[in-house]
């Protein structure tokens, strides 16, 4: 969106200048061209990156960035974690209401996770309802912690649609840390994916850690 104003902006100076001095425009107009170009590179870009339903990264921009991220993590030593969050019983919803009314509880729930996740953090779709949630710089307890306020907040959030009574879902998340060392990405995943299994085998809306990866024997 500021990208959209600031290409009507320039395209307003150079009538101006136009209407004012011809020659003036000689100068201005590569510039413009110029800053006209960049910003339809940047929009590309972030097109290339989101994804479309709920502008969240898509999930080959998240993996790009995850794969970087843990490298580092592997190399600094600092932790680093991920979320696995999946809406429960998301089927009933759509069976019951349509697949418009899931479209919007969908964004709904989008929204919550950017919304309670650090700046610094990642939010991704990672297919369907469920999406994936890297947490750079993260130890277990504040995975958890994270993991449990996303949990929280969604089931707090109701949504108001066509006058029926609110509607409201929850979610199960996996949890997975990794303390500096693998650098393994899908293990890391697969491990969140486990918690994620057994947060729905223990009865959905809760959070399960995954198993470290060593252990005391
Ligand atoms: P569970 O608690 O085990 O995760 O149950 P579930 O019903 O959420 O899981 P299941 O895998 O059986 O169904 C997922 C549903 O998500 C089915 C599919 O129609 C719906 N879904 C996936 N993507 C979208 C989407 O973009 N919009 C809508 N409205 N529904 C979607
Ligand atoms: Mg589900
Ligand atoms: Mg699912």
């Amino acid at each position: 969106m500021p990208a959209r104003a600031a290409e009507i902006c320039s395209s307003i100076v150079v009538a101006v200048l136009w209407a004012a001095s011809p020659f003036l425009m000689l100068a201005v107009t590569p510039p413009v061209l110029l800053l006209q170009r960049s910003l339809l590179h940047a929009d590309l870009l972030l097109a290339a990156r989101s994804d479309g339903k709920t502008r969240l990264a898509n999930a080959a921009y998240w993996h790009q960035v995850a794969e970087r991220e843990i490298g580092r993590s592997a190399r600094t030593g600092r932790s680093l974690s991920v979320l696995l969050v999946d809406i429960d019983h998301f089927k009933r919803v759509n069976d019951r209401f349509g697949h418009l009314t899931g479209d919007v509880i969908l964004l709904a729930v989008a929204d919550t996770l950017r919304a309670t996740v650090r700046p610094r953090d990642l939010v991704g779709r990672f297919g369907g309802e469920e999406f994936v949630i890297l947490l750079t710089e993260a130890g277990r307890e504040h995975a958890l912690d994270m993991a449990e306020r996303i949990r929280s907040q969604v089931a707090g959030t109701r949504c108001r649609l066509d006058g029926r009574p609110p509607l409201s879902v929850t979610v199960s998340v996996g949890v997975a840390t990794q303390d500096g060392s693998s650098g393994d990405l899908s293990a890391l995943l697969a491990r969140a994916d486990t918690a994620l299994y057994r947060a729905k085998a223990d009865g959905r809306n809760r959070v399960r850690l995954a198993d470290p990866l060593c252990a005391p024997a």
